[in-house]
Parts: structure tokens; sequence; C-alpha cells
């Protein structure tokens, strides 16, 4: 058994038994709230990405109707892909969400996850047929965290969609540094040439492939691994993500 899977079955019953339905983001006691580790307080917080959104990265209009379909965050870049979606904004809660996925083996968020896919039908279709492609880490970056949070979400993605695959497609070659604290040209410059076809890769010219990966930041990431699917073929390239940061 993966020891993703084991981790998975062993961290949801102990954090039953050690933090009794209270919510992950606040503590309070979590009543009468569609998730199981968010309040229902929290839950209102949360900001669900559904349409209309910038087809780039999917960060919501709120109710912005007309005029042009890229965010301010997405008219510096050229995306490599066609279309981004992402599943909510990453903050408050939904950031409390990904730092126990990412920093703190916390799995079981992505049963709260699902019931998030659940509300956005156009996030939860846009997987149909598709083949999921995770982000990868480098291995060096793989030991020290124990796991890559972009292929535990895409896993997670393909149970809660008709996505018709997931395949590890990419390497990583190169062991960048933390970008967090990088400028939008610097993280650029840092994952230009940081990706490459893993050895038993095979690409299908017309199937749709859709990049994993766990928050929209600038999206310099997304669009290296694009160039790599694109140079080895693909010819439609998407992106989706958990969250925008
Ligand atoms: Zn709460
Ligand atoms: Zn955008």
């Amino acid at each position: 058994m993966p020891l993703i899977s084991i981790l998975t079955q062993l961290t949801q019953p102990l954090v039953e038994i050690f933090y009794p339905r209270s919510c992950l983001h606040c503590g309070d006691a979590v009543e009468h709230s569609d998730y199981q580790f968010l309040c229902s307080a929290c839950s209102r917080e949360l900001f669900l990405s559904n349409p209309p959104s910038c087809s780039t990265c999917g960060y919501p209009f709120f109710g912005m109707l007309a005029g042009p379909r890229v965010c301010p965050h997405c008219t510096e870049l050229d995306p490599l892909f066609e279309q981004g979606k992402t599943l909510f904004l990453a903050k408050g809660p939904a950031r409390s969400i990904i730092h126990a996925l990412k920093y703190q083996f916390g799995f079981y968020v992505l049963e709260d996850v699902k019931v998030m896919i659940a509300k956005v039908p156009s996030y939860k279709a846009y997987f149909d047929g598709a083949i999921l492609v995770p982000v990868p880490l480098h291995p060096t970056k793989e030991r020290e965290r124990g796991f890559n949070q972009s292929l535990v979400i895409a896993k997670s993605l393909k149970d809660a969609t008709m996505a018709k695959d997931l395949q590890n497609l990419l390497v990583r070659k190169v062991y960048t540094q933390t970008q967090t604290r990088l400028s939008r040209t610097a993280r650029h410059q840092n994952v230009k040439n940081a990706f490459a076809l893993a050895s038993d890769a095979v690409v299908i010219p017309n199937q749709t492939y859709i990049l994993i990966d766990d928050v929209f930041t600038t999206g310099s990431t997304l669009n290296s691994c694009a160039a790599v699917l694109l140079e080895a073929g693909a010819t439609q390239i998407k992106v989706a993500t958990l969250g925008h940061g």
C-alpha cells in the first residue's frame, strides 16, 4: 500500500480522537456545517470560485460580467496553456486548509475539498475526460516534505471528478529555492527550465492534459510545466489549482 494511503487512513481517526469536530481555522466546535473540519461561521468566509472568472487563472470576477476575461494577476503572464481554473481563494479558512494539507500531513482536509468541488459544478466538469498531470517536486524536496502535495491533490481530483487518468509525466530537474519571497521576474527565472519530461512519458497530441498545483500565484511554475508538455507534442493543455494565492 502506498505510504500516502496509509497516512491518510491513520491521520483521520487520530484527528477525530484528539480534535473531536473542531474547526481547523478557528478552533470552535464544528456543528451544523457542510464540512467536517470547518465550522459554519468559517465556511461562510470561503470564496469558492464560481463563474465568471479569469480564463487564465480562475480568479473570480465578483459580478464583473463585462470587460476583459483576464484578471490583473495575469496581465503580465503569457500563458502557454489554454485555460485555468481554481477552486477557491487561498485566504482565511481556505488558507488554513492548504496549510494543514501541505505542512501538517493533513490529508483529511481532502474530504472537505470534495464537498467544495461538489459546490462548484463548473470546476468539477472542467476535468471531464482529461489526464491530470501533477506539478512534480524535486526528489530532495519530496523527501524533506514526505510527499508531493500536487500529487495528493490530483488523486483527490481524479476521485471526485470524471477525469480520465492521472499520469506523472513530468520531473523536476532543478532544486529551486522557495518562491514565496521572490518577485514575479525572479520567480519566472527560478523555474525556467526546471522541469523535464519523465523518461517513460507518452504524450498523446489530441488529449487534454490538466496540470495540477496547490496554489496559483504568478503562473510561472505552471507555465514552465506547460512548455515541456508542448515541446513533447501536447496540443491541449490546461491548468487547475485548489487555491488562488
Ligand atoms: Zn471556524
Ligand atoms: Zn487571472
